[in-house]
């Protein structure tokens, strides 16, 4: 047992994830931008709060950029030029989740000049984006009472290093009878830090309660 060689795939890549992730943070840091990542899983309602984030943002639209991560289609993206700020998709080709390098890349067709916000929506996954710094500022998870009340306890990682955490679809909440008790409890538990926001992109319930944790507002 003790001749097995382990071959560790996962190491190389992500230093060098790392690595991207640092200077991109420095970009950021150096231009003023606020970089908001949004991660969640498929339908859990990442690209309908930042689009509420939009509505609500005080300031010009000019300064809001967005980057969404999707496998294959360019449907979020179109959804949030709609609303008059810039952005580009990023196509993963397939993979489940955005490295940095991704963003680099998409910064090269995305003009940041006079930007103060950047939102990033990754490919919708709970379990890999975590692994990826993008040089964010802010790492927000959102999980909706659709998706059953135990998916912060399987997802711990994700939930432990996240830097904020919303439970969307909150007008759903009877009708799905959840108990969202658990739910913040839960989130509690494994991530004492981070703020708890209940959400409905539907009825606008707490989007102002977001935007200000995130500094928008
Ligand atoms: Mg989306
Ligand atoms: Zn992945």
């Amino acid at each position: 047992m003790s001749n097995v060689v382990v071959v560790r795939v996962d190491e190389p890549i992500l230093e060098s994830n790392k690595k991207i992730a640092s200077q991109l943070r420095e970009l950021f840091a150096s231009r003023g931008i606020h970089v908001f990542e949004f991660l969640g899983s498929p339908g859990s309602g990442k690209t309908a709060l930042i689009e509420k984030l939009i509505e609500c943002y005080p300031g010009d639209l000019s300064e809001i950029a967005y980057i969404g991560g999707d496998v294959a289609s360019t449907l979020d993206t179109e959804r949030i030029l709609r609303h008059g700020v810039k952005g580009v998709q990023v196509n993963t080709g397939g993979a489940c989740h955005l490295e940095a390098i991704h963003i680099r890349k998409a910064l090269r067709e995305l003009d940041i000049d006079g930007v103060r916000v950047l939102f990033i929506e990754n490919v919708g996954n709970l379990i890999c984006p975590i692994y990826f710094d993008l040089g964010s500022s802010m790492r927000i998870l959102i999980v909706s009472v659709t998706e059953g009340e135990d998916k912060f306890i399987k997802h711990p990682v994700t939930v432990m290093n996240c830097d904020v955490i919303v439970i969307n679809k909150y007008d759903l909440v009877e009708v799905m009878e959840v108990d969202v008790e658990r739910m913040i409890s839960d989130a509690r538990r494994i991530n004492p830090k981070a703020p708890i926001v209940l959400t409905s992109a539907k009825t606008n319930y707490g989007i102002d309660n977001l935007a200000k944790i995130l500094g928008l507002m």
